[in-house]
């Protein structure tokens, strides 16, 4: 059992603005934009972080970053350009422990981040 906010969200118990979903992943705007354009991309399988993905996951792994590119383009960002970023445990800065990808864009990005 998931019991992250992402979880809740996957179960309806919580509300999101989706912008795509299909029957491995969904996609939903963060609710504490970064970026005119910060959108979530997240299997409903429920996999902590990057780091516990396993073999098996290789695939829906795959699927994840081709569902990334997908909003990106259907949000306008793929002639500009975007990031995709996955935080991975504390010093990593994941505050959701329920693996997601942001897909970020809309301005110019900085690099490195803090
Ligand atoms: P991270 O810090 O990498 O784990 O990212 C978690 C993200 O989830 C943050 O950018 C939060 O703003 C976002 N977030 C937390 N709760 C919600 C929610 N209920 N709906 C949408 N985004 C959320």
């Amino acid at each position: 059992m998931n019991d992250t906010v992402f979880g809740k969200i996957l179960r309806g118990e919580v509300s999101a603005d989706l912008v795509y979903e299909d029957e491995h992943a969904i996609a939903f705007r963060d609710i504490s934009p970064k970026a005119p354009v910060h959108v979530l991309v997240i299997p409903r399988k429920a996999i902590v972080s990057l780091s516990h993905a396993m073999a098996e996951d290789a695939e829906l792994l795959g699927h994840l970053l081709r569902v990334c590119a997908k909003v990106a383009d259907a949000e306008g960002l793929s002639e500009g350009g975007y990031r995709v970023v996955t935080n991975i445990g504390e010093e990593g800065g994941q505050s959701v422990f329920h693996l997601h990808f942001h897909v970020l864009g809309g301005r110019a990005l900085q690099w490195p981040p803090g």
